[in-house]
């Protein structure tokens, strides 16, 4: 994989971290103003920001260099977006595999616990009666929790929730590294609570 290829962590100006950048996409923001290069390596530890003139002038430590005609250009291991970046901001998506992760696999009403292939998506607000297809209305349900419960809510059903379902955060691992190859600086920008 050529460098400007390569994966920048993206971060929002809040400094959550949004998702992936090709090395090209992240410097084009960057010239264009849109987002500030992180000197994420640095061993005084600031993550001080640079404008792309700034960046180029930079002799940052332990990133890649992009070799062009004139002057080599660093390569951010990170940017930072000067908006809040909410349209970039990764959110996991609602799907059977998330949802069971999210509810440990486990039956939301029943509390046995389930395969993936026996999970079902319940509908806490029956989608009958117009409940959405959201993280806060919809748990991991076995089969037949789902069946009993029907198109009843859990008061109605008189079946309790064993937990209020929320949206998962984020979480490292269901993050797709665009080449598989992390960098060290990535590390702390990527932990989560
Ligand atoms: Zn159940």
């Amino acid at each position: 994989v050529a460098i400007i290829d390569e994966p920048v962590l993206v971060l929002n100006s809040a400094w959550q971290f949004t998702g992936f950048f090709p090395v090209q996409t992240a410097l084009t923001n960057v010239i264009r103003g849109m987002a500030l290069c992180m000197d994420a390596n640095a061993k005084d530890g600031h993550y001080a920001l640079y404008s792309f003139e700034e960046w180029t002038q930079l002799k940052p430590e332990g990133v890649r260099w992009i070799k062009t005609a004139r002057d080599p250009i660093p390569a951010p291991d990170v940017v930072v977006l000067k908006h809040y970046g909410k349209r970039h901001q990764r959110k996991v998506s609602l799907n059977k595999i998330n949802l069971a992760r999210r509810d440990e696999h486990t039956c939301q009403y029943c509390g046995k616990a389930i395969g993936l292939q026996q999970v079902t998506i319940d509908h806490v607000l029956p989608r009958s009666r117009g409940g959405p297809l959201t993280w806060e209305n919809c748990v991991a349900a076995c089969a037949a929790c789902n069946s009993r419960k029907a198109d009843m809510t859990p008061k109605e059903a008189r079946m309790p929730l064993r937990k209020k379902p929320h949206a998962p955060a984020f979480s490292p691992d269901t993050v797709r590294l665009p080449s598989g190859v992390a960098r060290p600086a990535w590390g702390i920008f990527l932990q989560t609570g």
